[in-house]
């Protein structure tokens, strides 16, 4: 059974699709990257997918999501959100101490006190940013670099140990080094929570994901031309525009 598991969704604005009938598996614990231009609906698919969408007012989304076989419409949003975690290209650390980034949503689910500093420390350490900042947890989180935002950001997702997690181009504000950090965090992560990477970086799909999934923009909305292991897509995609794109004739 799939970790996530999408069935025809369309997401529209104001009754203009802006991504079109996508269907997509994405088996656990693997790394699965959408590329596409600006505009395909990359971002809306993954809003969709956490329900976020329905913070505007006029989107809708059809068709089906699947989480572990689990319809997400019969879930509650709590539960979601839970279960699907969300990084932004943005690192958004909530202006309070790089421990308490952590520890605060843990609280607000429930987690006993005494069990808080362990869980802090574990989810640092899969991010992997413990060593970096293990000697300073009660700084300002806003006092880390943004490639250190973003791996905290990793961590207080993950330490509600969700079963997916969603990440919209996570380094497109970072520098190569801090890149690599990231990279080297979602690395670690593969293999026991499921990744649905959003990416610019046609290299960055390369090294992290085994499958990919390209859309492309349309008339109407972002459609998807092709998915498949990573190894064929990029060798043998299944539409002319993807192969000048991957050749770097286009985009
Ligand atoms: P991508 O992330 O691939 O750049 P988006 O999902 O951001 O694509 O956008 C896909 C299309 O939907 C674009 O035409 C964009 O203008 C439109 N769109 C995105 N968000 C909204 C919104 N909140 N309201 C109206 N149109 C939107
Ligand atoms: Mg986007």
């Amino acid at each position: 059974m799939s970790a996530l598991s999408l069935q025809g969704v369309t997401v529209e604005y104001r009754g203009v699709p802006a991504v079109s009938n996508v269907s997509l598996d994405v088996a656990a614990g693997t790394v699965t990257a959408i590329v596409g231009p600006s505009g395909s609906g990359k971002s809306s698919l993954l809003l969709a997918i956490n329900r976020l969408h329905a913070l505007d007012g006029h989107a809708r989304v059809r068709g089906r999501v699947y989480l572990g076989g689990d319809d997400a419409a019969g879930l509650d949003d709590y539960t979601l959100r839970r279960r699907v975690g969300l990084i932004f290209q943005r690192p958004t650390p909530f202006p309070l101490s790089i421990a308490e980034n952590i520890a605060f949503p843990l609280r607000a689910h429930g987690v006993h006190r005494a069990e808080i500093p362990a869980r802090v420390e574990a989810a640092l350490q899969r991010a992997a940013l413990w060593v970096e900042v293990k000697d300073r947890l009660s700084a300002p989180a806003r006092s880390l670099s943004g490639g250190q935002q973003q791996r905290l950001c990793i961590a207080r997702a993950i330490a509600l140990d969700p079963e997916v997690l969603l990440l919209d181009e996570p380094c497109a504000s970072l520098d190569p080094l801090s890149t690599a950090r990231v990279e080297d965090a979602l690395v670690a992560l593969s293999g026991t929570t499921t990744l649905l990477l959003v990416t610019h970086n046609l290299g960055q799909a390369r090294r992290l994901a085994s499958q990919v999934a390209c859309l492309w923009p349309g008339e109407p909305g972002g459609t998807l031309l092709d998915v498949g292991p990573v190894a064929r897509v990029f060798t043998q995609p299944a539409a002319p525009v993807l192969e000048a794109w991957f050749a770097g004739r286009t985009g």
